[in-house]
């Protein structure tokens, strides 16, 4: 998906403040955090949401996998992790994309 910005993203053409990444996802921290801790975690592999990710056992575990290690480190286990669909539910990338959102750490 060339016109994608977080396939752009994935790709490195476009910086973003990595915080962890595995062989099928990345989690970089969101560019407008509406929480302390807001960090994305994304599918390298292009979906447009969560019923296509879901679709694909290994991109959608390779995310859950993330997003466990991502949390243990930058929250203190309470957050929430959300995947808005569709434009009606606010969703804006068409990417597929969970957020975390959290207090911190601490
Ligand atoms: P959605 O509204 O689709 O659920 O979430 C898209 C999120 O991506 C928004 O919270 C927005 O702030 C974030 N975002 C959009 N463009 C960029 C970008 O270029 N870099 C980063 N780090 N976040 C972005
Ligand atoms: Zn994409």
């Amino acid at each position: 998906m060339s016109d994608c910005i977080f396939c752009k993203i994935v790709a490195g053409e476009i910086p973003s403040d990595r915080v962890g990444e595995n062989e099928g996802a990345i989690a970089f921290r969101d560019i407008n955090p509406e929480a302390p801790v807001h960090i994305l975690v994304v599918p390298k592999l292009h979906s447009k949401n969560i019923i296509e990710l879901s679709q694909n056992e290994e991109s959608m575990s390779k995310v859950m996998e993330l997003m466990r290690e991502v949390t243990q480190r930058e929250t203190n286990g309470h957050f929430k992790f959300l995947f808005n669909t569709g434009e009606e539910a606010g969703q804006t990338v068409f990417h597929s994309h969970g957020h975390i959102l959290s207090q911190g750490a601490s």
